[in-house]
C-alpha cells in the first residue's frame, strides 16, 4: 500500500507532487510531472478495506468494472487501479 500522506496527481497518477500554498483554507498541490494544480480532497478519496475486499470479489466472481462502479458508486478508473496493484502484489 502506498506511503502515509503520498498524493498522487488525478491527471497523470504522477507521485511527484509538492505543496503548493493553500487556496481559501485548502490545501493546493502541484504535480512536478505534468504541472497541474488540485485540491487533495477531490482527489484523496479513501475507501474502506471492506469495500475494496468486497469489490475485488465480486470483480474475480465476473462483475465488470462498469457495473461495480455503478454498484458501489466508485469510479472505473479507482477500482482497475486496484485490480491492478492488487495482481502485482499477487505475483
Ligand atoms: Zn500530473
Amino acid at each position: 500500500m502506498g506511503k502515509k500522506g503520498e498524493v498522487i496527481c488525478p491527471h497523470c497518477s504522477s507521485i511527484q507532487v509538492i505543496k503548493n500554498g493553500k487556496s481559501n483554507g485548502k490545501q493546493t498541490y502541484l504535480c512536478k510531472s505534468c504541472y497541474s494544480r488540485f485540491f487533495l480532497d477531490r482527489v484523496k478519496k479513501r475507501y474502506p478495506a471492506s469495500i475494496k475486499k468486497e469489490t475485488i470479489k465480486l470483480y474475480n466472481e465476473g462483475y465488470t468494472l462498469t457495473e461495480l462502479s455503478k454498484k458501489f458508486n466508485i469510479k472505473v478508473q479507482t477500482i482497475h487501479y486496484w485490480i491492478k496493484t492488487l495482481n502485482r502484489r499477487k505475483q
